[in-house]
């Protein structure tokens, strides 16, 4: 089941502020919980920032509010950090970035870098004394693949998470995921066709639009965002035209420098006036 995404772009109303649009979300999951009972929710599974869903920072005091009604009906909360995780947004995990005591964090892409699979999920001490107890009382849980806690993904993950330390990436993913996201914006925030600039830490998205008074989209036909990472890429960038709508993203690597920050948004605005003029 879905509760209404924290995509404050994408509002039901163009007129809700961001907090009028945050108690929406929160009367939304109200509602769900309400319909469907507390004691038949397992858990409440969310990123801290979307990824694929668009690169979508939540709205400020989403997660305060969103936990706040899942504490007061004991549902678990897992943190989807296949994205956010290991340093992305400038915070080793994109829960201490916005404040979130979750049960689970799921594991994954920054692991490793992807250099090698490996994926895992983080449990809380409350979670971890169920299975603990379940296991004196029901015999042990069984949660083994045949390739779990491969020596050689687990090998890339250790030497992975050195380099992060060692090379200050996480830090560096903060400060120049921040100027990327300033000079991105003040690049092309004002377009006739750009109706936002998002991002967080070194995630960084610029939305089009038909329209930005009535927040038009464009007719999916027109491939606009894909037209726009085609141009982009013919200059030697690499950003991504997301699915949910004309949304080219940028996800840098970690390590990237003002510098390069710099050449990712003179190429991307030389795209975007290729293709919207
Ligand atoms: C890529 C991705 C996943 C998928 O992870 P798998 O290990 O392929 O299951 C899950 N969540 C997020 C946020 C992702 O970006």
């Amino acid at each position: 089941m879905h509760t209404q995404a924290p995509d404050y772009f994408r509002r039901p109303d163009l007129s809700l502020s961001e907090s009028d649009f945050v108690a929406h979300c929160v009367d939304d999951l109200e509602r769900l919980i309400a319909r469907e009972g507390a004691d038949t929710i397992a858990a409440f599974i969310g990123e801290p920032a979307l990824g694929t869903g668009g690169i979508v920072p939540p709205p400020a005091g989403y997660w305060d509010a969103i936990q706040t009604v899942l504490r007061k009906h004991d549902i678990l909360l897992i943190s989807d950090e296949v994205v956010t995780g290991f340093g992305r947004l400038g915070t080793m995990f994109g829960s201490d970035h916005y404040g979130i005591e979750a049960d689970f964090i799921t594991i994954a892409k920054g692991l490793t870098s992807a250099y090698a699979p490996l994926s895992g999920s983080i449990v809380s001490d409350k979670v971890w004394k169920v299975l603990e107890q379940g296991t004196d009382e029901n015999g042990p849980i069984g949660h083994g693949w045949t390739y779990s806690a491969h020596p050689i993904g687990a090998a890339a993950g250790v030497a992975n998470l050195k380099l992060i330390d060692d090379l200050g990436l996480v830090q560096n993913a903060g400060e120049t995921g921040r100027y990327l996201n300033e000079q991105m914006r003040a690049a092309l925030g004002d377009h006739v066709h750009v109706g936002d600039v998002r991002g967080e830490g070194m995630l960084c998205a610029v939305e089009f639009v038909e329209d930005r008074a009535t927040r038009t989209f464009f007719d999916p036909a027109k491939k606009v965002g894909p037209s726009v990472a085609a141009a982009l890429l013919k200059r030697g960038v690499i950003g991504r035209a997301m699915p949910q709508g004309d949304i080219l993203g940028f996800a840098p690597p970690l390590c990237l420098t003002k510098a390069q920050a710099d050449e990712v948004v003179s190429k991307a605005t030389e795209a975007v006036r290729e293709v919207l003029g």
